[in-house]
């Protein structure tokens, strides 16, 4: 099977439980069936290397889901690219889901498969290139639910300041991590290599009661609320925080619309979110809800 479309966003309207780290993750509901034109008619970056850098798309309408989309999501925003040919190639034919490759849970695969084919400027029928529009946010807009928050404040740069708190795995415990004005390079280096993680015993209660099929300690950075964490060593000692950053890029790269940028310039405050409330806020950005 091979599917192809134009990365852009596109809003999860549902969420499914990741294999991996157990957390509910946004499942892309639509198909691009105007791939090319789109590409075409939208200039800004683009990803130079058609059918090297892969790609996916899902197609509702024909009941095909495309699962773990937020890390590749992710990596493309956070390099500016908005016009991506995708392609997955599914060995199960009949399958109706398909998962983009999780790798060793971070972004740093696709990083560097960006990095190596490189990025080009769309132009349009005319050969014109067009100027990308960055959203701005101008008042304060936040999500929460019970302790749990997303912002976004008014600011020059795009910055995120986030914080986890996991009281129950103490070598995770409380942190915050706050990025200096979001680039390419800090991207790179602080955010991209950060691992998904999960703790041990909730993945093992998930997987019992039949809701996940498993992860792997290849696949994430394992910690257990007894033993510390079980496939050490860390790339950063706040590493788990540091992913929240790249999970909530890759979620706001959904609020992208017209080949602009998705994530808005603002200053990103968040504390104790996960994939729903951040794309929550993507909602309410949008005005939404
Ligand atoms: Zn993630």
């Amino acid at each position: 099977m091979l599917i192809s479309g134009v990365v852009s966003a596109q809003f999860a309207a549902d969420f499914h439980h990741c294999n991996v780290c157990s957390q509910r993750s946004p499942i892309l509901k639509t198909y691009l069936l105007e791939a090319h034109r789109e590409a075409s008619t939208n200039p800004s970056r683009m990803c130079g290397a058609e059918g090297k850098l892969i790609a996916f798309r899902k197609t509702f309408e024909d009941g095909l889901r495309i699962r773990t989309v937020e890390h590749l999501l992710s990596a493309l925003e956070a390099a500016g690219v908005d016009n991506c040919r995708i392609q997955i190639e599914n060995l199960d034919d009949c399958a109706d889901d398909v998962e983009i490759p999780i790798f060793d849970g971070s972004a740093r695969e696709w990083v560097a498969a960006l990095e190596e084919v490189g990025l080009e400027i769309a132009t349009d029928v005319d050969g014109k290139s067009c100027e990308k529009i960055a959203p701005h946010v101008n008042e304060p807009v936040h999500v929460w639910k019970n302790d749990s928050f997303v912002a976004a404040f008014p600011s020059e740069v795009v910055q995120v300041t986030y914080g986890i708190n996991f009281p129950q795995a103490p070598a995770i415990g409380l942190k915050w991590f706050p990025t200096t004005p979001l680039d390419d390079l800090v991207y790179s280096t602080q955010i991209a290599p950060s691992r998904t993680f999960c703790i041990y015993e909730e993945v093992e209660q998930m997987r019992n009661a039949g809701l996940i099929k498993g992860g792997s300690l290849e696949n994430a950075i394992v910690c257990s609320t007894s033993k510390g964490w079980l496939n050490p060593p860390l790339r950063f000692s706040d590493e788990p925080c540091r992913h929240k950053i790249l999970d909530l890029i890759g979620d706001l790269s959904l609020f992208a619309q017209f080949g602009n940028q998705g994530l808005p310039v603002a200053h990103f405050v968040a504390y104790k979110g996960g994939h729903a409330l951040h794309v929550d806020l993507a909602r309410r950005l949008m005005g939404m809800t």
